[in-house]
This record gives C-alpha cells, structure tokens and sequence, in this order.
C-alpha cells in the first residue's frame, strides 16, 4: 500500500505516512491512562468517561505570525505552547485531561531533517519532530495522551489542538457563579509572559540565527512565555473542595478576562493593585494586561479558607466582587491614590 485515502480523496505521500506512523509510536507510550480506551490508529479514538462525569471539550488554534513565530521560537516552545493552551482550558473547568488531537498543516521543509526556513537551522531532526518534543513531554507531564489528529502540507504552519478531559457532572468551575461579597484570587505570578516575549523580541532583533539561540542566562526570564505551566493540579484542587465559585484561565490579560467573569456572572469587581503578585520581571501594565500567563483567575466566598498556596503554587487575593451599577465600570483598580476604572486592554498577540 502506497498511500491511505483521506476525506478529500487525495492520496498521501511516502513522507506524510511516515510522519504519521512516527507520530503514532511517539503517542502511543503516554496512552496508558484512564479515560481512553482507543487511541491513534483506527478510524475514532474511544473515550470511556467514567459514570457521574461529564466531557470538557476545548480547541485551539496557533497560527503562524499571531500565535508564534518560527522566526522567533523555537520549535520546542511552539508544541509546549500550543498543547499549554488547551490545557489550561480545562485546568479552568476544574477538569482531568483524558486525551489530546492535534491537527497540524505545515510547510513541506519544516518536515524534514535538512529543511528550514530562512536559515533556520533544526540540526539533524526535522522541525515538526522537535516540535512535538515539546508538545509530548508536556502532555506526560500532565498524563494526556495524544489520541488521534491530522496532517496536511500548507503554505502556512498552523497547529489545532483540540482537549478533552473529564469532570464530576455539574461540578465544573464555571465564568458565571461570582457574587457580590466574594473574594477575588490569582494563582501564580502576573505579567511574566509578556515581560518574557517582550525579552525575546529584543532577542530576535540582536540575533542573526533564525529563531534566535537563548543564552543559559535568559532561560528563567523567558520561561513563563516559552513554557507556561498550565494550573491542572490547582484547577483539580479547586473543583474537588468545591471551594470556588466562578473560575477562568488568565489567557488575555487581567484586565481583558476579569472582565470576562463579571460580564458572565453579572458583577462587578475591585482589584487592589498593591495586592497583586506581579512578576519580578514586570510591570505593573505587564500584569494587568499581558497576555499568557495561564494562571487561573477565581472567586470564593469570604468565609472560604483558601492555602497560601495549591501544589506548590501561590495564591494570592487581589481584590473582591461587587454589586454592578449602570453607568458603573466593571472593574475598578484601587491604588494608595485613588480608585480609578481598569479597562481591558485585551492582548493583541503578535498582530
Ligand atoms: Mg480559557
């Protein structure tokens, strides 16, 4: 057999199908864990979600040019990236990750070994395998087999996650359960993403590689933009003591996704700015409205008694839920100054 038949009826080369079945022994050795039953081969994946829980489904897309740039990342960050997304989606549900897809469409040099893109140098690999280094060992990390996806040649390098994970019926952590009185928490640090890209742009302007090597020195700086560590373990935490009452991942920014929660709970919110954890690197602007931190941002009741921090990771109160007025904004951030509107400023990526 030279080729399998795809839905389009196009006939896939020698190098797709190696690609795939390589993709196929890679994905294999994580799928060992609870809530698939098949995985990449057949037709289907099968999920066997166990009874009393219900699916958290969420998908992602990662463009070249909006969401990475080859020509600033490497090919290791863009599969962490891509995968982090997903899964911080579901860390906000207060979901278990069951199985991950993933649909990728991408220039024919960046799949093999000699290829490259404008002196890109991906050493002895091809680029599409370094990038689902990264990918994978995120997803063992969090125990999410890759169970199944697609593969195509296009002009464009576009990645589609799509994540499934499970949660106990009616117990995930929702956008719409804040009420006026509760507290307002963020796990983490604010703001190093963008202090982290905003190192990197520096970076890819000095360096003439393409992406641009990062020296031992500036690792710590960049790694809350390059390898964001989504918050499963404390989205679990949170779900299982049922102690929040409406939860988000902070994917666009404080500013950009309280707003978010209050318009979907029909509040409205204070944010005391001395209070918030502001990365060492970053600013206070960083913190309110860079993008990509992936911590989650959630309510609880006063009388909730919340750790310090959840699996090793600090939580922070950073302000409370208020009653929404017309004419009112929606969040407004108290300095020792003054009490002044916060507006979302919602991230803008690389556009
Ligand atoms: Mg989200």
């Amino acid at each position: 057999v030279r080729g399998t038949q795809t839905h389009s009826g196009k006939t896939r080369g020698d190098g797709e199908l190696a690609l795939l079945s390589e993709i196929r022994a890679r994905a294999v050795r994580g799928s060992r864990h609870g809530g698939l039953r098949l995985g990449i081969g057949d037709d289907c994946a099968l999920l066997a979600p166990r009874r009393g829980e219900e699916l958290a489904v969420t998908t992602d897309l990662s463009i070249d040019g909006r969401h990475f740039r080859l020509d600033w990342h490497q090919p290791e960050a863009i599969g962490h990236r891509a995968l982090a997304r997903g899964l911080s989606d579901l860390a906000a549900m207060g979901a278990r990750p069951v199985a991950a897809f993933l649909s990728l469409g991408l220039p024919r040099e960046l799949t093999t070994a000699s290829g490259g893109r404008g002196g890109q140098r991906t050493g002895s690999r091809a680029w599409v395998q370094r990038f689902l280094d990264g990918l994978l060992a995120l997803a063992e990390a969090h125990q999410t087999p890759l169970a199944g996806g697609d593969l195509a040649e296009s002009s464009l390098a576009v990645a589609d996650i799509v994540l499934v994970g499970v949660v106990p019926r009616g117990r995930a952590l929702l956008r719409s359960g804040a009420q006026p009185g509760e507290l307002l928490y963020v796990t983490g640090a604010l703001g190093g993403a963008a202090a982290g890209l905003a190192r990197l742009a520096e970076l890819a302007g000095l360096d003439r590689s393409n992406p641009p090597r990062i020296p031992k020195k500036l690792e710590a700086l960049l790694a809350p933009h390059l390898y964001p560590q989504p918050r499963i373990a404390q989205g679990l935490w949170l779900q299982r003591r049922g102690l929040a009452s409406a939860a988000l991942d902070l994917s666009d920014g404080l500013s950009t996704d309280l707003a978010h929660l209050c318009a979907e709970s029909g509040v409205a919110a204070e944010v005391d700015a001395s209070a918030l954890p502001i990365h060492p690197t970053a600013t206070l602007a960083q913190a309110l409205d860079g993008g990509e931190d992936y911590e989650l941002l959630f309510t609880a009741p006063a009388t909730a008694r919340l750790p310090r921090s959840i699996a090793g990771v600090a939580v922070t109160k950073i302000g409370r839920i208020v009653k929404a007025r017309r004419g009112q904004p929606a969040i407004t951030l108290i300095t020792e100054q003054a009490a002044q509107p916060l507006k979302a400023r919602g991230w803008e990526h690389f556009s």
